[in-house]
């Protein structure tokens, strides 16, 4: 059995429709030349002329019949042609006269035959003929029909149809293999733009295609993760999905793309979310041309998008850092330089000694700021890459508070102000840790205290913590620090805002590495302040495990421990 050829695309669809109209009509024009045919010669109203409207009003009502799908005939073409077939061969081989121009109709079938099925359908069509010319020769001679030149018409008859009907197998041949062709191309072309849009959807970089006037023709997943939508962007406006902002003024989409045909690389531009969220941008906007070459001939643009918020907070870190530590290092220094030159003029003048000792005093006192700036920022710079390592050792917590007590009675003292050592009679006595960064730690708390308490006490506490751990407090009568400013003192260059603090120097860095240090024994800090009455820094340290991955091939990072201090 012949698969049948089912019509799949819109083409084929439109060409049945047509060719259903066009036999309707065929059939129609032969009944009318039947009938008129009968009309204008009454006397020839024989069986034969009977025979053809017979025929032709067979196939008129056929015709109808599928064209206007009166009995589903159209999803049943093989029913439809096997009855136009049967019809054909009974009609023109017993009813009309041997050779008529009705004869036609078989081209008819062949076409409706070749639509459904092929050259087999032809083929069909071919031996149908064939056997409809037997027939009609052998009713001849069965009617003793001598008029041998009929009986030759139908032989060439039938050879002609059969060119015919080969040519019409050739030519669909033809068309055929066109139509594979371009199938063919079709898909290499199909599967070229999977691959390409494989290749754009992989990347992390938003890739979208903007025609002229800022409609998106094409874009990647990385887009929609950019821009924060789920939406469909396809030929919709991209100003829709994206506000772009440009010194804190909204910036129209077409305003965006080049007026010339040179690429553009920006870096200014800003996208926002919403009122508080905001994406800085690296964009590359590339006009499209057509014509490789071609000045005039552009067809849009591609723009390039990526988040460089990251980045840009990473420029502006740096560039406050700059600004933070050339201030931060301008005044020692030029103080340390002051008295040193004040020194030297005194000792070229040889006068009293003790202006000397108060200006080398001075400059010594500046210098050792500096020393611990620098030994700050070594300690940031490691932290930040992280190669501060963990040597441990066994730490005698009451010989580290008395230690610490001792190195900082003096300089507390010539402030005014008064230290006192508070050890708790369960606080434990050793604690495995490293000794250097717990040292330094609370070193940061004691400058501070001591830098922001202008009268009362500064209290040294070592105390047991609920979880038994070991845990020092500092406490000062000082400033205080706001609730707000509580939460921020621990980050990167925090100074709070209170003039008080504004009177002392400092970088802002101290507490941040010492919540690097903290991180790093696996401490764990308390705050408890209030404005002008004073605060407590508690700092719970645990016991690091010994069995702790150690890391044998770097040595402990000797870190310099001042001797007054960090700050
Ligand atoms: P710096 O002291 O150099 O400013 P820190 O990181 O040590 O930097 O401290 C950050 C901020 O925390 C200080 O600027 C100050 O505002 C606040 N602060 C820290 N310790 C105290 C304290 N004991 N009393 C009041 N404010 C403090």
């Amino acid at each position: 059995m012949a698969m049948i050829r089912q019509p799949r695309d819109l083409a084929t669809s439109i060409r049945q429709a047509v060719d259903r109209k066009a036999v309707l009509f065929s059939h129609f024009l032969f009944a009318i030349t039947a009938c008129v045919h009968t009309a204008l010669d009454p006397t020839s109203l024989n069986y034969e002329i009977a025979g053809v409207i017979i025929l032709c009003s067979i196939f008129l009502i056929l015709a109808l019949f599928r064209s206007f799908d009166l009995a589903s005939l159209n999803n049943h073409p093989r029913r439809y042609l096997t009855a136009y077939i049967i019809i054909a061969f009974l009609g023109l081989a017993f009813f009309t006269d041997p050779v008529t121009p009705y004869d036609f109709l078989w081209f008819i079938i062949i076409y409706l035959m070749n639509l459904y099925y092929g050259a087999r359908g032809v083929w069909i069509t071919v031996a149908a003929y064939g056997l409809t010319s037997l027939a009609k020769l052998a009713f001849m001679t069965y009617m003793e029909y001598v008029d041998y030149s009929e009986q030759l018409y139908i032989v060439a008859g039938f050879f002609i149809f059969t060119s015919i009907a080969s040519f019409f197998v050739n030519v669909q041949k033809v068309f055929d293999w066109d139509r594979l062709q371009l199938r063919k191309t079709s898909q290499i072309a199909l599967v070229e733009q999977k691959r390409l849009l494989a290749l754009i959807n992989s990347m992390t970089e938003s890739v979208l295609v903007l025609d002229n006037s800022g409609v998106v023709r094409l874009y990647n997943a990385a887009t929609l993760a950019l821009l924060d939508t789920n939406r469909d962007l396809n030929n919709q406006p991209l100003s829709n999905f994206a506000h772009f902002e440009k010194d804190a003024r909204p910036l129209d989409v077409k305003a965006i793309l080049p007026t010339n045909n040179l690429p553009s690389i920006r870096n200014d531009i800003l996208l926002r979310y919403d009122e508080s969220d905001v994406a800085a941008l690296s964009m590359t906007i590339t006009p499209i041309r057509t014509a490789f070459g071609s000045d005039v001939a552009e067809a849009g643009y591609i723009l390039t998008m990526r988040d460089i918020t990251r980045e840009k907070s990473l420029e502006e870190e740096r560039d406050e850092f700059i600004s933070v530590i050339s201030h931060e290092l301008r005044t020692p220094v030029a103080i340390t330089e002051a008295n040193i030159s004040n020194a030297l003029f005194v000792v070229e003048s040889n006068k009293d000694i003790s202006t000397i000792q108060t200006s080398l005093a001075a400059a010594h006192e500046q210098a050792l700021f500096l020393a611990n700036m620098i030994n700050d920022l070594s300690t940031l710079s490691r932290a930040e890459r992280g190669k501060l390592n963990l040597t441990l050792e066994e730490i005698d917590v009451r010989e580290l508070v008395d230690e610490l007590y001792r190195d900082y009675q003096e300089s507390i003292e010539a402030k005014g102000l008064q230290l006192v050592k508070q050890v708790e009679n369960d606080a434990p006595r050793l604690l495995v840790s490293n000794r250097l960064y717990v040292k330094e730690i609370l070193q940061n708390f004691i400058t501070n205290a001591q830098k922001y308490t202008k009268a009362g006490t500064i209290i040294l506490q070592l105390a047991k913590s609920e979880t038994g751990n070991v845990r020092f407090s500092v406490t000062d009568t000082g400033i205080g620090i706001s609730t707000s400013d509580q939460k921020k003192i621990f980050n990167k260059f925090y100074r709070s805002e209170d003039y008080r603090t504004r009177e002392t120097s400092g970088t802002g860095l101290g507490l941040y590495i010492t919540k690097k240090l903290m991180e790093l024994i696996g401490a764990k800090v308390t705050v408890i302040s209030e404005l002008n009455k004073g605060s407590t820094f508690s700092v719970d340290i645990p016991n690091t495990n010994r069995h702790r991955p150690p890391e044998p091939s770097k040595p402990a990072t000797p870190l310099q421990s001042p001797s007054e201090g960090v700050h």
